[in-house]
């Protein structure tokens, strides 16, 4: 039977895809690949005699007629999207023609552009007694938020956001947060294509003056919003240290020591 996989190209990097997903990109006949950001993954570890195509200027339809021809020609399909393809992906409208039509589906998840732009940073998005919740979301664009899930709503969790799809709306963002009554002063990290060897950009910045600085740095597309109390914690003096490797504390692995 005929078989479509998605596959997680990750966030730029070509290593960063999963073993996995590589080695289904070697087997594979033909691969559709989600505009620029996942090329290079493909062309590198895909077959000489591979089909490759962009899906940039294509349609939802377009691709999935695309995605249906190839497999039904008996091919190893593959849909090779940027970061994971379960994050603001169009997976499932993707998926559910596929159903239709009779052909498999698998997924093979991708490393975040959030998990690589913490990464960037070194950041961590937890922090014991700090937050110990990520919101992954976006502010309302041409996309309406469902209700509830407005940033203001959000941010009133003071706990750390990961913005997709914002940097063009950096002012709402900035108001947001402001209004669910974050400090001016709260640290704000973006980062510009995470992982992209030698394109990567890190700012870092204030509710108040992360526009600012993102506009004097050009930033306008491929960009993740963190604003987190965790942010710039490297830095700070005393932090509460995690359970896990607390000496006193016991847990599957370890016994706790007495003596401390
Ligand atoms: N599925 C993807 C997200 C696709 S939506 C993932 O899991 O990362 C596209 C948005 O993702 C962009 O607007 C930007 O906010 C973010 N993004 C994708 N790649 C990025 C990268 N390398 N660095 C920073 N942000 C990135």
């Amino acid at each position: 039977m005929s078989k479509v996989w998605f596959v997680g190209a990750g966030p730029g990097d070509p290593d960063l895809i999963t073993v996995k997903g590589r080695d289904l990109i070697a087997r594979a006949d033909a691969i559709l690949f989600a505009g620029s950001l996942v090329s290079e993954a493909a062309t590198r570890w895909a077959k000489v005699n591979c089909v490759i195509a962009d899906s940039k200027g294509m349609t939802l339809e377009e691709i999935v007629v695309w995605l249906i021809a190839q497999a039904q020609a008996g091919k190893m399909v593959i849909r090779l999207q940027t970061g994971d393809p379960g994050l603001y992906g169009a997976l499932i409208e993707m998926v559910q023609p596929l159903d239709v039509a009779g052909i498999d589906v698998g997924v093979v998840p991708g490393v975040s552009s959030a998990m690589a732009s913490a990464a960037a940073g070194v950041e961590s998005l937890t922090l014991p007694e700090v937050t110990q919740t990520v919101i992954l979301t976006r502010i309302e664009g041409r996309t309406p938020m469902p209700e509830g899930e407005s940033i203001e709503q959000l941010a009133a969790h003071h706990c750390t956001l990961c913005l997709f799809l914002s940097i063009t709306l950096l002012k709402k963002v900035q108001q947001a947060l402001l209004d669910a009554g974050w400090s001016p002063e709260a640290p704000v990290l973006v980062v510009h294509k995470a992982s992209w060897p030698d394109e990567e950009k890190i700012i870092r910045g204030t509710i108040s003056d992360i526009r600012d600085r993102c506009k004097q740095e050009k930033i306008n597309s491929q960009a993740m919003i963190i604003a987190s109390p965790t942010i710039g914690a490297r830095h700070w003096p005393e932090l509460k240290k995690s359970k896990l490797y607390d000496a006193r504390f016991t847990h599957r692995f370890r016994r706790a020591d007495k003596q401390v």
